[in-house]
């Protein structure tokens, strides 16, 4: 028996997640499953635990490196109408944990909704951008949050306030827990002033680090305490560093862009290349930002 019988309709084998990442590296998942609702994600982890499976929770791919092996578990991943609902009801706003943030960010300006405009240029899905704390010079998503609904590994389903979710830089303590969907307060305002802010800011990210067409995931490292570890591994001189199809980015040392014939690999590589470099300078340790699988 296996571990899917019975869930054949939301369940594949050997999916190549390179299709799945902004990066498009890396080799497949040994299964990859689409649950259809709450229900159906609650049962599927209740099976991978039992089972003593491992497995992951898939957004949209844009803060993953996944290995060139892939990754040898289950890729959950919340995509489809039943995640990707989204509902503005006066400064609130209801998210399935799929919907797509950039579209919920300009959404909200149009509306004259202001808050989100501060993290405007942040690709990723409600789930993976809520689970990172994701933001920038301007705030983080966890400013904005209310409430938060998560499915618990045994498959228990809780919401949680903001104040218990520990919104932290990049950090956040959903752990295990699978996010399926995300309560915002926003600040009703002049909706031509906050459209006005949103583009300044996009403008402003965009100036400074590769385009968004470019394939990366963002930062790689974290910024250390009272440092920005672009200009620490600037100042190693790796701006423009290859190995094999993978570069650090001329524009922003902490991006990594793949090119033609990049491997996962070679962007781990360069990821050594920059933390060996930076330690042996300054002592620093930098931590990922990205997430490998
Ligand atoms: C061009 C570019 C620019 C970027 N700029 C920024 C920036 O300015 N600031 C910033 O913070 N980030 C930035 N990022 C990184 C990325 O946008 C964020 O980390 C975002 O939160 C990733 O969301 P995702 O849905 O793609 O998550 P994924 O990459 O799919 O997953 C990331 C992590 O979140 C987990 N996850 C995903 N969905 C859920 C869920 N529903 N429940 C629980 N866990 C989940 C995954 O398991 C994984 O651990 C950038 C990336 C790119 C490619």
């Amino acid at each position: 028996m296996s571990w899917c019988d019975g869930l054949e309709a939301i369940c594949k084998q050997s999916v190549p997640l390179s299709a799945h990442t902004w990066y498009g590296l890396g080799g497949p998942a040994r299964w990859f499953v689409t649950p259809r609702g709450e229900e159906e994600l609650a049962e599927v982890l209740r099976r991978c635990t039992r089972h003593e499976l491992a497995w992951r929770v898939l957004g949209h791919g844009a803060n993953l490196l996944v290995r060139d092996a892939g990754f040898d578990g289950v890729v959950i991943h919340l995509a489809g109408h039943e995640w990707e609902s989204v509902c503005l009801d006066g400064p609130l706003v209801t998210a399935g944990a799929g919907a797509d943030f950039p579209k919920l960010v300009k959404r909200t300006v149009e509306a004259g909704l202001g808050g989100l405009e501060n993290l405007a240029g942040i690709p990723g899905s409600v789930g993976g951008i809520v689970r990172m704390n994701a933001g920038g010079k301007y705030g983080s998503i966890g400013t904005y949050v209310q409430r938060v609904r998560l499915a618990s590994p045994d498959g228990r389903i809780e919401e949680r306030t903001a104040e218990r979710m520990g919104f932290a830089y990049r950090h956040t303590d959903v752990g295990r827990a699978v996010v399926t969907r995300v309560e915002l307060r926003l600040e009703p305002g002049d909706r031509d002033q906050i459209m006005q802010r949103f583009r300044r800011i996009w403008n402003e990210k965009y100036a400074s680090q590769p385009t968004v067409s470019a394939r990366s995931c963002g930062c790689i490292f974290k910024n250390p305490p009272g440092h920005s570890a672009g200009r620490l591994i600037d100042e190693q001189g790796l701006k423009g560093a290859c190995v094999g199809g993978a570069e650090i980015s001329p524009r922003h040392a902490n991006f990594i862009v793949a090119r033609e014939g990049a491997r996962a690999q070679d962007v781990l590589d360069l990821i050594a290349l920059a933390r060996d470099k930076v330690r042996a300078a300054t002592g620093i340790e930098l931590e990922l930002e990205v997430e490998v699988w």
